[in-house]
């Protein structure tokens, strides 16, 4: 199997894990229960440099380094706390990502500096309620005024939407044209016009907060602009590619979590004078979720690989992105199924897991848009 990891890598790794079961493990129900990942914790994740594994040294970070923060994902995801993995991941691998990769140095200096020190926290707005999978038709404006934009529009399903300090938000520059009419904008959480208008309820992902967005013609400079005009879609096309990587990382971690939390149970739990184990249908099924967490990482090691080495892998990371995550749902559910009764219970961990796993099928572009975009690169679209 590649292992794109080198021996640094692995060391920064047994450090990420140590940190992980001391400051997050002990707090993940409480977070779940209050619906909010603390801002303390980010601060202290971003003072220990967790938040810029990948960004250089001028802007606060250790270096540009994917593997490293690949890392850091996949670790996060093995301690089974999605909803804290969303809120990290959202900021550190798409909303900090563009402003780092895209931005103007005034733009670095103010949000990915204080960003790395988890002092500012980040969103990315593109869904609208009339545009999800269809990127192309976002109906949000921005309309040129002098040397502002005046946005209006709403967005919806925003992660890190409800206490983000700023959010990148796409909006049509041009009414005609689909997919060549969007720009990118940065939007600071005080801006007037700008409104978080209601905080979302999840099947899942408690602590991560999920908000609807709307913009009454909110006025904001054209310095705020990220990028190119007219050139938002390429730039949100170009970030998916991290955030579906990042997606398969967590969930990989997350499945094998649950993959040793039900290797465990089934090892202790007895039933008819023995272990779960000595039923063959038990040890299939154990099997057969092993082989499903090890295709997600032959997979998704492999795209990182390529990705971490600049070679185009579109592919790669939509067939990543939609093995982890089939992977982790199914992994999830046979657990659920393992652990009986006890499985549907609040206090087995294995439960949250299936409630969160359910979503990564759907959010970072569905399943059927990863299969899709897989088809295109076969040629096979008419
Ligand atoms: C918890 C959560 C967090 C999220 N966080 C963010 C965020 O931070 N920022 C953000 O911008 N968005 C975010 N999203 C939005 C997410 O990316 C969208 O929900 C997703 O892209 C799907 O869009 P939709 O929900 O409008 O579904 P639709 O696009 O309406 O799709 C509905 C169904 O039709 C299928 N479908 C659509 N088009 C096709 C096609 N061409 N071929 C085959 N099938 C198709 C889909 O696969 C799906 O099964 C989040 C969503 C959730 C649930």
């Amino acid at each position: 199997m590649i292992h794109p990891f080198t021996q640094e890598h692995e060391e920064l790794r047994n450090v990420i894990r140590q940190f992980l079961q001391k400051e997050i493990v002990p707090h993940v129900e409480r977070w779940e229960a209050e619906q909010k990942v603390p801002r303390e914790i980010l601060r202290k994740m971003g003072s220990l440099g967790y938040f810029g594994l990948n960004i250089a040294e001028e802007y606060g970070g250790s270096g540009d380094n994917p593997l490293a923060e690949a890392v850091l994902h996949e670790e996060i995801g093995r301690i089974n706390a999605s909803g804290f993995a969303n809120t990290v991941g959202v900021h550190v691998g798409i909303a900090m990502r563009p402003v780092y990769k895209f931005g103007t140095e005034e733009q670095k200096r103010r949000y990915v500096v204080p960003g790395v020190q988890g002092e500012k926290i980040g969103a990315l707005a593109i869904t609208e309620p009339g545009a999800g999978s269809d990127v192309a038709s976002i109906r949000t404006r921005a309309v040129r005024d002098g040397d502002h934009y005046i946005l209006s529009g709403n967005k919806i399903f925003i992660t890190n939407g409800v206490y983000a300090d700023f959010y990148v938000v796409a909006a049509r520059t041009r009414p005609e044209g689909g997919h060549k009419g969007l720009s990118l904008f940065i939007v600071d959480r005080d801006t007037p016009g700008f409104q978080i208008q209601r905080k979302l309820e999840k099947v899942g992902l408690h602590s991560s907060d999920t908000a609807e967005l709307f913009f009454d013609d909110c006025r904001i400079p054209a310095s705020q602009r990220l990028g190119e005009e007219n050139q938002g879609f390429y730039l949100i096309m170009q970030n998916f590619q991290w955030e579906r990587l990042m997606i398969a990382l967590q969930t990989l971690g997350t499945a094998q979590a649950v993959l040793d939390m039900a290797v465990e149970y089934a090892k202790t739990r007895q039933q008819f004078g023995g272990p779960l184990t000595q039923f063959q249908v038990i040890r299939h099924r154990l099997v057969d979720m092993a082989v499903e967490v090890a295709k997600a990482r032959h997979l998704t090691y492999h795209a990182l690989d390529l990705f971490a080495r600049g070679i185009d892998c579109v592919t790669e990371t939509s067939m990543a992105k939609l093995v982890a995550t089939e992977a982790a749902y199914l992994v999830a559910d046979m657990a659920v199924q393992i652990h009986g009764g006890y499985g549907y219970m609040q206090e087995y961990p294995v439960q949250r897991a299936w409630r969160d796993m359910r979503v990564t099928r759907i959010y970072a572009g569905t399943n059927e848009i990863m299969k899709e975009i897989i088809a295109k690169r076969m040629e096979l679209l008419p």
